[in-house]
């Protein structure tokens, strides 16, 4: 006898309600998960339909008084059972429970109230504002500036644009206002992130590399991977496909990163869509979300562009998913279910019968194995169309310089390059691959290195005197004597974005530096105002970790320079090669955007390594081919398949007491590497032990991943915690 369990309302709020039904013999084999059934429920026994998500041989509950299921329903391909299937796989995939993949795939129901919005609305001629804005930048009232400069093109823009991305306060407003040169108007709408009512839309043609990409996704549905380098038009590529889409009476899922969905690249969706165009970002309220789903389940938009909970958003007919930068990590979810965004949208679209197509300048490892074997179909964009040309790049032996007696952060060839740009007014970025490298405290006399009592890390000295955990947030004013051995000889080993930015300092002091990590934009929007202040060159040096080299474009940027390239190759996982290649590319197409050439220097402890050798020749391929070669040894995915399982407990006898039990469980034909103290062993007080299931053969992977989480169905825990990893 098999049993099913139903849920009679999909929604998120109703998930955890399950009942459960017997699945009559003429059904059995018929009926599976996802499937809409027709069922007797309540007192009454009146015909319900609900969605099956799970099937299984055992009856939880007194067998006498489960109904049975009376059919299974026709009509079957409804988004909701769509999603119950999405869900299933997820969980299958990526392990977790039913309840959470569920949760996951189905919108949060919270309804706001209809909002107000306030727009600005120009009052002068566009010549007018034109000549505005240049005594404002001669004023050096930056902020007055950024306004008028789009109003020059816009005659409408939303407040909250303006108060937020651009970063203009209501007092520059304000005083605008009282001058006449705009108005304030509030209008009450639907509650979409951004509207814009004006739409010029001045079109480039295609080029034929592009028209050639468009006309055969346009014309063949199917998996796709555009691998073009920043500036080659993918954007353009995208638009074209949203819009024959459209045309066709279907919808549109484009993801992007965040960090990447800047004011210039919105305004390019809200002007060919208009408000058949909506946007989920962090900032979105659960009720504004909820909102665009429903605006989407009722045909009120055609396009969402958003993270990767975007994937979720319920349209009738979706034709098409876009995932831009389809090598970012943020694509990955950090919440049981782990699921990464790229398969998960393959997934989707097989379901949904739409195209998928990925996009990056630097495509993952998985994504470029499977279009090699010819599971996506490869296309290529080599050149970028604004003339722009890539930078021309050095790589400096650090360890040289150290033999030459230069014992500063900044080589002599990357001294003698910003100082170039200094004198000629052009503009520099200064990158650490790393993020909170600064200085940990060491005891010169015996050796004792200050660590936060929580966990297993040093802590980070920082500027304000005080010694931070980067991974808890555990702080405490700066040591002054050795807590071993007295002394006082304890002093910080630096290398960090202050560390750098003092250097810079003494070297060049009428040199402007802005610097952007985590402790300079803690705050809301200082990520927008640094990268805004840099763009409007109230700065000469941009110092940074790595999320400087996203997003923006600045035009006079000409010199980029990687600090300490191997600190993201000292990380200690398998992809690291492949994450130092791709920040080196991407930072290296920081430099020259505009019209002046650019140029990059890496500095490294390890040039000849075939990351570094290869970013610096933007030589895609031929990293791959390096890449792939030890994937393939190791048996490392995407050629073999890797699952990673983190055991943690305030017990580290407990966590390793389970690891090894869980070992156990993993089958035959895959080997298990571990279980060993996880990267860091203690973080917040807990003890963290990790094991590497490894094999060719998928099926046997998850296989031993099946035995380990049945085991833990049943295992007697405490407070032990075990989270799947799927690589
Ligand atoms: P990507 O998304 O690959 O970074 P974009 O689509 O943003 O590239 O294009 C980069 C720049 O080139 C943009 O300013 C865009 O307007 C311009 N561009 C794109 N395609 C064309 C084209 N066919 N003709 C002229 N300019 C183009
Ligand atoms: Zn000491
Ligand atoms: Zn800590």
């Amino acid at each position: 006898m098999k049993y099913a369990d139903v849920i009679i309302d999909i929604s998120h709020e109703k998930v955890d309600r399950s009942f459960q039904y017997i699945i009559p013999d003429r059904l059995e084999g018929i009926i599976g998960t996802g499937d809409c059934v027709n069922i007797p429920f309540g007192k009454g026994n009146s015909m319900r339909t609900g969605y099956v998500t799970a099937i299984s041989d055992k009856c939880d509950f007194d067998e006498s008084r489960l109904k049975s299921i009376v059919s299974r329903c026709e009509d079957i391909n409804t988004i909701e059972a769509d999603y119950v299937r999405l869900a299933a796989w997820i969980r299958d995939t990526y392990g977790s429970t039913m309840i959470a993949a569920l949760k996951t795939v189905l919108p949060i129901k919270k309804t706001v109230k209809s909002l107000e919005k306030k727009k600005i609305v120009r009052l002068l001629e566009p010549d007018e504002i034109r000549s505005l804005y240049h005594e404002s930048i001669r004023k050096k009232h930056s902020a007055k500036a950024r306004l008028l400069y789009e109003l020059i093109t816009e005659e409408i823009l939303p407040y909250e644009l303006v108060t937020g991305k651009l970063n203009v306060s209501g007092q520059t407003i304000g005083s605008l206002q009282k001058d006449g040169v705009l108005k304030t108007e509030s209008v009450s709408i639907y509650r979409n992130p951004v509207t814009l009512e004006d739409r010029s839309e001045v079109r480039v043609s295609l080029s034929d590399e592009q028209l050639k990409i468009c006309d055969h996704i346009n014309n063949n549905p199917g998996r796709y991977l555009i691998h073009g380098i920043t500036g080659s038009g993918k954007t353009e590529v995208y638009l074209d496909l949203i819009e024959n889409t459209i045309r066709a009476g279907r919808q549109c899922i484009m993801l992007i990163p965040e960090i990447a969905l800047t004011y210039q690249t919105l305004m390019r969706f809200y002007k060919r869509f208009g408000d058949r165009v909506s946007v989920i970002n962090s900032t979105l309220t659960a009720g504004e979300r909820y909102d665009q789903c429903q605006r989407a389940k009722n045909g009120d938009i055609d396009v969402i562009i958003g993270p990767r909970s975007a994937l979720f958003v319920p349209f009738k007919d979706l034709g098409l998913v876009i995932i831009d930068e389809e090598h970012e990590n943020t694509y990955i979810s950090e919440q049981n279910p782990r699921y990464h965004a790229r398969d998960v949208a393959e997934k989707l679209c097989e379901l949904r019968n739409a195209t998928l197509v990925l996009g990056s300048a630097t495509p993952s490892m998985e994504a470029y194995y499977l279009a090699q074997q010819g599971y996506y179909k490869l296309f290529k964009l080599t050149k970028r169309l604004t003339g722009g040309k890539l930078p021309d790049t050095v790589i400096v032996d650090m360890r040289k310089e150290l033999r030459d007696g230069n014992k500063l952060m900044l080589s002599r060839l990357l001294q003698d390059k910003i100082r170039d740009r200094l004198n000629k007014k052009e503009q520099t970025m200064l990158f650490l691959n790393r993020r909170g490298y600064s200085g940990f405290l060491n005891c010169r006399m015996c050796g004792h290195v200050i660590k936060c009592p929580h966990c297993d890390v040093s802590l980070s000295r920082h500027n304000d005197n005080m010694l931070r955990c980067h991974y808890c947030g555990y702080e405490t004013p700066e040591i002054k004597t050795c807590p071993e051995c007295g002394s006082g000889h304890i002093r910080a080993l630096r290398v960090g974005t202050q560390q750098v930015e003092e250097c810079l300092g003494k070297l060049f002091p009428d040199a402007r530096i802005l610097r952007m990590d985590a402790d300079t934009t803690r705050q809301k929007d200082s990520y927008e105002k640094i990268l805004g202040a840099f763009a409007n060159g109230d700065a000469d040096i941009l110092v940074g970790t790595q999320m400087i080299v996203k997003g923006h474009d600045f035009s006079n940027v000409t010199l980029v320079g990687a600090i300490l390239a191997d600190l993201s190759l000292n990380e200690s996982d398998f992809k690291t090669g492949e994450r130092t290649f791709q920040l080196l590319v991407q930072a290296i197409g920081r430099a020259g955007r505009g019209s002046i050439p650019g140029e990059a220097i890496i500095q490294t402890y390890k040039p000849d390594h075939y990351s570094i050798v290869y970013a610096s020749g933007q030589d895609y391929e031929a990293f791959y081919k390096e890449e792939i070669m030890y994937r393939d040894i190791c048996s490392y995915p995407p050629v073999g398949n890797m699952v990673h399982v983190l055991v943690s407990s305030d017990d580290p006898r407990r966590a390793l007491g389970l690891a090894t039990a869980l070992k156990k469980r993993a089958v035959d034909k895959t080997s298990v590497i571990g279980p060993a103290p996880d990267g860091v062993f203690k973080i917040n007080d807990h003890y963290r032990y990790g094991i590497y299931i490894k094999g060719k053969d998928k099926k046997s992977v998850e296989k031993a991943r099946f035995e380990m989480e049945e085991f833990l169905r049943t295992a007697p825990l405490k407070n032990e915690n075990v989270i799947f990893d799927v690589l």
